[in-house]
């Protein structure tokens, strides 16, 4: 065979299918694969020990839809004014209801989440009752779903390669399509063959500041509560072969979290969970001293209603977390015991249990009166007291004439006064290279790179609404179809 200057001399690792991230899809996608008969490889970014992706420390929900035609309505109705094309909304709607099925067949354990209907996230759109929410075995959250996903490629011979980031696609120059990757290892660059095809499964660009800049809406900076590993590589990579991109605007966030220099993630106030009610006054305002939301207000992953629309909360960067001794003295202001979440599950930081060793730290300050607490912190003195001022009666009038809060109804009395500064934080981004209903990655012009598939978050089907579970939902549908398609290519050589 004549040699092509574009390809490696040596190829150091060869497989059918090659699987670029370690995370829910990536574990859908090579256990279908090799199920088909494919000789399966991972390459993961993360070291051991820090693999799994946003899938490991999530909820641990998964959609599985109970009708295919009312899972096409829903779709449709959640993607609004940004439509899909029909036929991937299609494949979605039938695939979508098979996922306990599946995960039955390989020794799963699905289990229906115990809130319906309150998990449907928009119940008032067409084919909505379509949406049952399940986690493997008793248990939700706490990582139990990730390890039955883990067991079923470990329990497979499926080499996962950890330290070992993909950089770079290898494309046959003149059919344009891929052969393989090039990865770091360990200092080096390695080519690892693809015969069959590549799959991308590496999630999005959540700790990516200048894709989050060019593509969040109103976001000069954003964190995350998953991975620190999702950096937008699939989404460079796959640029670089000619992919279009689609969805790039669409994220799971904002929520208001506190993110530090010394944890990669963000770390959740819990009296600002909607489900949290904490002794003691507080209220979230901007540089400006005013507040511009209700803070208890129960967004749909970080979406508001505006005018019939449902636009991202709006956030000032930065915004301050305003609070008296009370709430100080009553509670850990973070939640260490969450079941999801980088921080609690894989950083564990051990938040002290009266905010003292966190008060030391400077990341909470301390002031006798709100004027100097507002000069610690660089709000505007005038503002905040005055909002203060506005809040407490709010509080005893237990009504909130300008954002319609009903929780935590507190006036900020009792001194002396804290502030602590947020972030807004995110789950995940949902856009990435856009892909058909076979899974491929395609070009402007619709046409797909050949050998060139993709599943999950990593340009993911939901363009403008997000129902919760739909994710990892979608990592197992279309891990499944690219799987099963890539595994299905004739070897290239
Ligand atoms: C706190 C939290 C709670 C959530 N709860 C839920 C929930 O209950 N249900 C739900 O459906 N969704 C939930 N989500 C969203 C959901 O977790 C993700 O969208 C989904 O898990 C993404 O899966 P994935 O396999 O596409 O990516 P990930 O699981 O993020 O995996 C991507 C993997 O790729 C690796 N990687 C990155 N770059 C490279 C590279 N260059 N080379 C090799 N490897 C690379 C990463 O290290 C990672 O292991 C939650 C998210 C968070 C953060």
């Amino acid at each position: 065979m004549q040699r092509m200057p574009f390809v490696p001399d040596t190829w150091t690792v060869d497989a059918d299918v090659v699987v670029v991230g370690f995370g829910a899809a990536g574990v859908a996608t090579a256990v279908t694969a090799y199920e088909e008969g494919a000789r399966v490889v991972i390459l993961e970014k993360a070291p051991e020990g820090e693999e799994g992706g946003n899938s490991r420390v999530a909820g641990q929900g998964y959609l599985n839809t109970s009708s295919v035609d009312d899972a096409a309505l829903y779709l449709t109705a959640l993607c609004g004014p940004y439509t899909v094309p029909a036929p991937i909304a299609k494949v979605w709607a039938e695939e979508m209801g098979d996922n306990n099925a599946w995960l039955r067949s390989l020794g799963g354990d699905p289990q229906e989440h115990q809130h319906q209907p309150v998990g449907i996230e928009f119940p008032d759109l067409p084919g909505a009752y379509c949406v049952h929410k399940f986690h493997d075995g008793p248990t939700y959250g706490h990582s139990n779903t990730w390890k039955l996903f883990a067991r079923l490629v470990k329990e497979r011979l499926i080499p996962i390669f950890y330290e070992t980031p993909a950089k770079e696609l290898i494309q046959h120059d003149i059919r344009k399509e891929i052969l393989g990757v090039r990865a770091q290892q360990g200092g080096r660059s390695i080519a690892v063959k693809a015969r069959k095809a590549v799959v991308l499964t590496c999630g999005g660009f959540e700790n990516n500041q200048e894709m989050i800049r060019n593509f969040l809406p109103g976001l000069p900076y954003c964190y995350t509560s998953g991975t620190p590993y999702n950096e937008g590589d699939g989404i460079a990579m796959a640029m670089s072969v000619g992919a279009d991109l689609w969805h790039m605007n669409n994220y799971a966030g904002p929520s208001m979290a506190l993110k530090v220099p010394e944890i990669r993630t963000t770390l959740s106030m819990q009296a600002l969970h909607f489900s949290k009610e904490i002794p003691g006054g507080m209220i979230v305002v901007g540089r400006d001293g005013k507040r511009f939301t209700d803070e208890k207000y129960k967004t749909r992953h970080g979406k508001i209603p505006v005018h019939g629309r449902w636009l991202p909360l709006s956030t000032p960067c930065p915004m301050f977390l305003v609070f008296d001794h009370t709430l100080f003295s009553s509670a850990p202001l973070y939640d260490k015991n969450a079941s999801h979440g980088w921080t609690p599950l894989i950083e564990r930081y051990d938040w002290s249990e009266d905010n003292s060793a966190e008060l030391a730290k400077g990341w909470i300050k301390r002031a006798d009166t709100l004027e100097a607490l507002a000069v610690i912190l660089g709000i505007d003195p005038e503002g905040l007291l005055d909002t203060v001022r506005g809040w407490n009666r709010c509080a005893q009038a237990k009504h909130d004439p300008d954002f319609g809060r009903s929780l935590m109804m507190e006036p900020i009395l009792n001194k002396p006064f804290y502030g602590v500064e947020l972030s807004p934080s995110m789950l995940n981004t949902q856009g990435g290279p856009r892909r058909n209903e076979k899974g491929q990655i395609v070009r402007p012009d619709g046409t797909p790179i050949k050998r060139l598939y993709s599943a999950g978050e990593l340009g993911s089907i939901y363009s403008y609404l997000y129902q919760g579970t739909g994710n990892i939902g979608e990592c197992l549908a279309f891990g499944r179809i690219s799987g099963r398609n890539a595994a299905a290519e004739a070897p290239w050589d």
